[in-house]
């Protein structure tokens, strides 16, 4: 008997499980609305055309590859800070260290709060990003939710989830997606943020706003409103950033934590204790994708490409939403589908069941959740008929 003999083999991954079904599907109409990757028109993952000159700017001037600071690139998590905050927290107040995409700073985040309080609870959102209570659940905590999504009325169930916050005991952390919700694609209005935002301060909670499409949905700014509105209280909140998606670096793995202190003693303080987590976890952070993110907000015609070509890959979403609603009416003319154009971000609660899912699968090549979670930014003009055609088939 060895330590190996008895470990158990894991359950494979959901949505990477159906990546390898969708491979090894031989049908040439087949379509992958599963994973959770933004594609252009041409079903590709983008290149930005700004990350390709901030690269070349790079490459023209090679330094060598040493050992970052174990907070990350400094030009990067003040360009962070900036992005995030503008001038709603003196950037003294902010303890930001780069992560290892957006769930890298989820990580360093986790490991910080069980660290700091081991017996506060999480609460998530039901339904949530599948990760937040794997990685919760793995830094210790217990890890609960509360109300968001009303299957019957196909929108954010606002009462059972103030409901639910109000009722939390103190010092519980409550993971808020800031916007563009995984996987349901329903946001809170900026009156909802604020009565959310209340409820916390009065409990005394701590949130942790989950940023990872900031600009998917309306603008970098409008995207930003809920975590300025945490940010201005004056409690501590920390905010994860991820560039996968708005700079389609899903592989460099760059993304930030931000928290927001009360002073600048107390940022000092934070910090040296994140930097303990990350020194603790992977030591220090890599280079290329914060000096590409860094180089493009750092430089204001770099970042005006960068908001341009986010703004292309947001209307190229919201068009889709628009091409998938028209087409499922003109299929079925008394469907009430507007929920789909309400939405907003990568993902669709498409209100399919999983039987209806199953035989998009299996009938018709189409490739989403169970849980009747769709990619609309895996949708083009090329493959979206052959999507409503299957979805007017299972209705
Ligand atoms: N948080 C949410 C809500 C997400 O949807 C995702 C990505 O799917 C992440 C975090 C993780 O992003 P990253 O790939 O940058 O780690």
């Amino acid at each position: 008997v060895s330590v190996l003999t008895n470990i158990e083999l894991a359950p494979r991954d959901p949505i990477l499980g159906l990546t390898e079904a969708y491979n090894a599907d031989e049908r040439a109409t087949k379509v992958n609305l599963g994973v959770g990757v933004y594609t252009d028109e041409n079903g590709k993952v983008p290149l930005l055309e700004c990350v390709r000159r901030a690269d070349e700017l790079l490459a023209s001037d090679r330094k060598p590859w040493g050992y970052l600071p174990i907070d990350g690139l400094k030009a990067y998590d003040d360009a962070v800070a900036e992005l995030v905050f503008g001038d709603v927290v003196p950037r003294d107040r902010l303890a930001v260290v780069q992560g290892l995409g957006g769930t890298g700073g989820l990580k360093v985040a986790a490991d910080f709060l069980h660290a700091a309080d081991p017996s506060a609870p999480v609460l998530i959102s039901d339904p949530s990003w599948e990760n937040h209570k794997a990685l919760f659940a793995r830094a210790g905590f217990t890890v609960a939710s509360y109300p968001y999504y009303d299957a019957a009325t196909r929108s954010v169930n606002f009462a059972g989830m103030l409901d639910a916050l109000k009722a939390a005991d103190a010092g519980t952390v409550v993971i808020l997606h800031a916007c563009c919700h995984n996987p349901t694609g329903y946001d809170l209005t900026p009156e909802q943020w604020t009565q959310v935002r209340d409820v916390v301060v009065e409990r005394g909670l701590v949130p942790l706003l989950d940023m990872a499409y900031q600009g998917f949905a309306e603008s970098i700014e409008a995207d930003g409103a809920a975590v300025r509105a945490f940010a201005e209280v004056g409690i501590p909140v920390f905010v994860t950033t991820s560039f996968s998606k708005t700079f389609s670096l899903y592989g460099e793995r760059i993304g930030a934590l931000s928290v927001v202190c009360s002073d600048a003693d107390e940022a000092k303080r934070v910090l040296s204790q994140l930097k303990i987590v990350v020194r603790t976890t992977y030591s220090n952070p890599p280079t290329h994708g914060a000096q590409v993110v860094a180089t493009v907000l750092g430089d204001p015609e770099l970042r005006a490409l960068w908001e341009s070509e986010l703004g292309a890959m947001r209307e190229r979403i919201k068009a889709m939403r628009v091409g998938l609603r028209d087409g499922l009416v003109a299929a079925q003319p008394d469907a009430d589908v507007d929920y789909i154009v309400s939405q907003n971000g990568m993902f669709s609660y498409s209100g399919l069941s999983k039987d209806q899912m199953v035989r998009l699968r299996e009938e018709f090549g189409i490739y989403g959740l169970d849980s009747g979670r769709i990619c609309v930014a895996a949708l083009n003009e090329s493959n979206l008929p052959a999507v409503v055609e299957a979805i007017a088939q299972v209705w």
